[in-house]
């Protein structure tokens, strides 16, 4: 789950990270008004939504009078901002934070993740903060330093006070970085945070080491123990059909493509998206169904595909296992003919009962496409979205 950054300073805050003055903004009015509490003389608007790179797509704007906060916050509020990160399209600009501009001397980068490879959460840190870390990470390794951070011990001082020091943090501002640092690990850790990142993380003229930007990120399967985590959750920066698809226990991710693909099992689920793509065509979504799929989750998944107007063919893809095919079947009859389906369906069925369940669809008189392996589904499901059917 992804929060707003106004939201995740006010985490980082409490960890005892420094970070600008500031206040959230649902209106120009409102703006206004955050502007003339936190007095100047400078204040940079800036756009929340769940997307980075919004200074490059201009939603971080720097005002230097109160009419130049209702210009800017007028300017920004309500825009479709489009970044990096978000769709072509943009992502619509519902809240605003005004945040006191800061003197910026130097702006460095600190982030946390868990490493798989080490299975530690991991610190990284680097002197070419504010810009994207991805573009470091892929052109000057070397700049990025990393500890692996041992869970018994917590990121001691030494570590911390080390990795300042490499990415030219003064030792005069080393005790601060530190702070920043450890509130960091700790807020990751207390939140069960799955991706923390302070970009820039910004030296000021005077030597303070201040937050000017903060992205968390938390894993999913342990929101049911942070309550005031998931209330931070604003279902206007996600895609409704995956909104929908939760509701209904559905693992549904909205991809680019045009071939819907329903699926049992994440493993099977990737696996069919990659033979979508090694046959030419474009996955519209993932979506595992899960072990238990009933016919009324079936039909909803089938609804929540069919939302899409981009969507040209669907591919079921099941391996009976505990799941019996001919329950499947029955599951994919129903839900065709609950949503009478307008686009061609492939589906390719193995395991328990798979005879049973391909005579269901062949003799349920709808037009259902069978394939018998991978290949022939990959390539039947391809060929249908180009309008080729094949049955
Ligand atoms: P994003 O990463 O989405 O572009 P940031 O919050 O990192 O958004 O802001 C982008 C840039 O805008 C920063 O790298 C910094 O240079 C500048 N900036 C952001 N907040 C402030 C602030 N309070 N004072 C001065 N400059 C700021
Ligand atoms: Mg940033």
């Amino acid at each position: 789950m992804k929060i707003h950054e106004y939201q995740g300073k006010e985490i980082l805050k409490k960890y005892g990270v420094a970070v600008p003055r500031s206040i959230p903004a649902f209106s120009v009015d409102e703006a206004v008004e955050a502007a003339t509490k936190l007095g100047g003389p400078v204040w940079v608007v800036k756009a929340q939504i769940h997307a980075g790179g919004r200074g490059k797509g201009g939603g971080v704007k720097v005002a230097k009078s109160i009419d130049d906060v209702r210009a800017r916050a007028s300017e920004i509020l309500g825009m479709q901002l489009v970044t990096h990160q978000t769709s072509p399209e943009g992502q619509k600009v519902r809240r605003l934070l005004i945040e006191d501009g800061a003197d910026i001397k130097k702006e460095l980068y600190v982030g946390m993740v868990v490493d798989r490879v080490t299975q530690h959460v991991t610190l990284m840190a680097s002197s070419e903060g504010g810009m994207d870390i991805e573009e470091v990470a892929a052109h000057t390794p070397e700049k990025i330093f990393k500890v692996a951070i041992d869970p018994a011990t917590g990121l001691t001082d030494a570590e911390a006070d080390e990795i300042a020091a490499k990415i030219g943090v003064p030792s005069a501002s080393v005790p601060q970085a530190r702070a920043a640092f450890q509130g960091l690990y700790k807020a990751f850790w207390d939140t069960d945070a799955s991706l923390a990142e302070i970009n820039p993380l910004i030296l000021t003229g005077k030597g303070d080491v201040i937050a000017l930007d903060a992205k968390l990120n938390f894993d999913s399967n342990a929101l049911f123990r942070h309550p005031e985590i998931v209330a931070y959750r604003d279902l206007d920066e996600e895609d409704p059909a995956e909104i929908e698809a939760s509701k209904f226990d559905l693992a549904y991710i909205s991809l680019d493509g045009d071939i819907g693909c329903l699926v049992n099992g994440a493993g099977l689920a990737m696996a069919t998206m990659d033979t979508i793509k090694l046959f030419g065509g474009e996955p519209a979504n993932f979506l595992d169904v899960g072990g238990g799929a009933t016919t009324e989750k079936v039909t909803e998944a089938f609804k929540i595909m069919l939302k899409n107007p981009h969507l040209k063919a669907i591919l079921v893809n099941i391996f009976g296992g505990i799941m019996k095919c001919d329950t499947i079947a029955e599951g994919v009859i129903a839900a065709s003919r609950a949503v009478s389906l307008k686009v061609p369906l492939v589906v390719r069925m193995k395991g328990t009962n798979e005879e049973i369940g391909r005579k269901l669809l062949a003799e349920s008189g709808l037009p259902i496409i069978s394939a018998n392996n991978m290949t022939e589904a990959g390539e039947k499901v391809v060929a249908a979205a180009r309008g080729n059917a094949v049955h």
